[in-house]
C-alpha cells in the first residue's frame, strides 16, 4: 500500500527534523511506497529551509509553500489535495502526535476501518489555560453541532482514500477540518494514546 503523511507547518525549525526522522524509521516498515507532504504556512522561521533541505536529499519528501499565513485547516486542505496515497495521514508538525502510533492506524484501516482517528487519553506539559478552553470547546462543539465529532481528538488520523475523496469534494472557507471527516460517514474507529508536550516552540 502507499501511504501519504500530510503536514501543516507553522515555524517549526526545531521539530522537523525530528519529525522527519521518526516519520520515516516507522513509514518505511509498514507502506510500499510513501510520500510526506509538508506545507509550509508562511513560517517566520527557518522551517520552510529546512523542508526544502529534506526534499533535497529524499525524494519521499514533497512541500508546498503558502504565499502568507492561511492557518492550519488551509494547509492541510492543501496537502490533503495532493495527497495521493491510498491511505492518507493527518498529523501535526510539533511531534505532540507520535509518529510511532501509525501502525496502529493502518493495522485497524486494514481490519475494515475507513477513519481512524487518535484520542488523546493525557495530555502533559499543556497549561491549565489551554485545557481548560480545549476543554469546553468539544463540549460546546458537542452542543451546537448535528455532527458527532469525537472529542479529545485532534486532527492526527488515517483516512482511506475514498473520504479523502468526499473531503475533498467541500470546498467551504473558512473549514472545520475534523468535522468534514467525522461528517463524511464510513467507518470510523479511536485508537487510543497519551499526548506528549510539544518538542519545541509554542502553541499558535
Ligand atoms: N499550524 C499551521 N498554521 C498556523 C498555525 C499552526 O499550519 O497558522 C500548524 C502547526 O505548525 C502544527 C499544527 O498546525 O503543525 C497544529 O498547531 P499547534 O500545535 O499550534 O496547535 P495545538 O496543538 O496547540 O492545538
Ligand atoms: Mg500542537
Amino acid at each position: 500500500m502507499k501511504l501519504s503523511v500530510v503536514i501543516p507547518v507553522y515555524n517549526e525549525e526545531e521539530n522537523l527534523r525530528i519529525l522527519y526522522e521518526r516519520l520515516s524509521t516507522v513509514i518505511k516498515a509498514e507502506a510500499d511506497g510513501y510520500e510526506l507532504i509538508f506545507v509550509d504556512d508562511d513560517s517566520r522561521d527557518n522551517s520552510l529551509s529546512v523542508i526544502r533541505e529534506l526534499a533535497g536529499k529524499d525524494s519521499n519528501v514533497k512541500y508546498v509553500s503558502f504565499s502568507r499565513n492561511f492557518g492550519h485547516e488551509i494547509a492541510s486542505t492543501a496537502g490533503l489535495d495532493r495527497a495521493s496515497g491510498d491511505a492518507v495521514v493527518l498529523i501535526d508538525a510539533d511531534v505532540q502526535d507520535p509518529p510511532e502510533l501509525i501502525p496502529e492506524l493502518i493495522a485497524k484501516w486494514k481490519d475494515g476501518a475507513e477513519v481512524v482517528y487518535a484520542r488523546r487519553r493525557r495530555r502533559s506539559g499543556e497549561s491549565f489555560f489551554k485545557r481548560t478552553t480545549s476543554f469546553l470547546f468539544y463540549r460546546l462543539l458537542q452542543m451546537l453541532s448535528e455532527v458527532p465529532i469525537p472529542s479529545d481528538t485532534g486532527d492526527f488520523r488515517l483516512m482511506d482514500r475514498r473520504v479523502v475523496e468526499a473531503v475533498r469534494q467541500c470546498r467551504e472557507n473558512p473549514r472545520f477540518l475534523r468535522g468534514l471527516v467525522s461528517w463524511a460517514g464510513f467507518r470510523q474507529e479511536p485508537v487510543y494514546y497519551d499526548r506528549d508536550e510539544r518538542k519545541g516552540g509554542r502553541t499558535k
